[in-house]
């Protein structure tokens, strides 16, 4: 039998780490992905500033993994009826029960002129690309910066720019501009991790407009509902959308995780809704604390087809979180419960959760270069 992940981010390799010890002798594990490597997605905005933290967020998966065999290739479809998995180059892989947790892609929504001019922030070679037209801000002597969409990545990306200007004594000749359209920034999360968050960028002089939508954008200007905005730097990180993988359809599973009898989808892939009826929200924390429903369904679905049962009783998730973390430039805000730290606390709180998750699943040596960046902003 084989069992397939396809993806290998937070969804994916934690999934694979458990089946690894699950699965019963004998089946085969695989896990796909289109680059090889691990990208610790949630720290991707740090990037920008700091490009040499490329490598402590980039961990090549084969040396993540033990008993599952890597493959590097693009999943182009996923014939579910058939349980066969189609590759780049024209491979194919069949299976027997399959993880689609290939995350999603950034969503475009049709609006005239975004794809073509902004650049999204999802992939390392994006926050190079980020990097570079800041840099191009800065030798023009300054300009304005536009973020579209305010969710965890906008808001982290906006307030990285921001320092980024400060960093460079520049913050009196570069304007950060953040566009969300719905009435509140980071609109899925709590309200007080989200008054965190909005004092956070004020104090670093991020303009927040809020129920504002781009309805256009040219070579130099986004139109928005009320008016226009001219940029020099536009930054998209405005919504996702389904995987090409999946035909860019971001199928709807429910508590079990499953999309149907033999496929489990996990992290930004899909859309959960959990046991409790919550919407889960797209994020890390939310691929990582998945993963062992998704590893415990999978096992039971391969052994009750081994032993020719019928389909077994699955497990059903409910999302908790302790709360959430975001870093806002040298700054932080950590929200857990009731309670909201920033400053030196939340980056304390930061450093140590970064830290221990590259110490479980990445390396040490890249566990100690975040502790290394982080003191550098306490
Ligand atoms: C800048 C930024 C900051 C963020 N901050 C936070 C945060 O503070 N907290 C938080 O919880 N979340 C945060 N998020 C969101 C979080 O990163 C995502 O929700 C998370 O990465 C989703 O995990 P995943 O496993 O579903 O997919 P991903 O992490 O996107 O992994 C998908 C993997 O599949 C591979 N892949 C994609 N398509 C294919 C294909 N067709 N075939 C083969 N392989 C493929 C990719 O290369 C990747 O390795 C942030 C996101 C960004 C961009």
């Amino acid at each position: 039998m084989r069992v397939v992940v396809l993806g290998g981010g937070y969804g994916g390799l934690l999934t694979t780490r458990k089946l690894e010890d699950r699965l019963p002798d004998g089946v085969e594990l695989l896990l796909v992905d289109d680059t090889g490597d691990h990208l610790v997605q949630h720290e991707l905005h740090r990037a920008i500033r700091r490009p040499s933290f490329t490598d402590a967020i980039s961990i090549p998966l084969t040396e993540l993994t033990e008993r599952a065999t890597v493959r590097v290739a693009d999943v182009e479809a996923v014939d579910r009826e058939e349980r066969v998995v189609e590759l780049d180059g024209g491979d194919s892989i069949e299976y027997d029960a399959a993880v689609v947790a290939f995350g999603a892609e950034t969503a475009y929504y049709g609006i005239e002129g975004l794809e073509e001019y902004a650049t999204p922030l999802k992939r390392l070679e994006h926050a190079a690309a980020v990097r570079r037209e800041f840099e191009a801000v800065l030798e023009a002597g300054g300009g304005e910066v536009v973020v579209g969409g305010a969710g965890l990545s906008g808001v982290q990306v906006a307030g990285e720019l921001a320092q980024y200007a400060r960093d460079e004594g520049v913050e009196s000749h570069v304007s950060v501009t953040l566009l969300e359209q719905r009435s509140d920034i980071a609109p899925s999360f709590p309200a007080n991790f989200r008054d965190a968050v909005r004092d956070e960028l004020r104090e670093r002089d991020v303009d927040i407009r809020t129920e504002t939508t781009v309805t256009a954008v040219d070579d130099g200007t986004v139109s928005l509902d009320d008016g226009e905005h001219a940029y020099d730097q536009f930054v998209w990180t405005g919504g996702i959308t389904g995987n090409h993988g999946l035909g860019g359809d971001r199928p709807s599973v429910r508590a079990d995780l499953r999309i149907d009898d033999r496929t489990f989808g996990i992290g930004d892939a899909v859309e959960i809704t959990d046991a409790e009826g919550t919407v889960v929200p797209a994020a890390a924390l939310a691929a990582v604390r998945a993963s062992e429903t998704v590893a415990e369904n999978v096992t039971r679905v391969v052994e009750a087809a081994r032993e020719g049962e019928p389909r077994p009783r699955l497990k059903q998730w409910v999302f908790d979180t302790p709360g959430w973390l975001v870093s806002v430039g040298d700054g932080a805000v950590a929200q857990l419960g009731p309670e909201v730290f920033t400053g030196a606390a939340a980056n304390v709180i930061k450093s140590s959760v970064g830290v221990t998750y590259l110490a479980e699943h990445g390396s040490l040596r890249r566990a100690v270069s975040v502790v290394q960046e982080d003191l550098r902003d306490l």
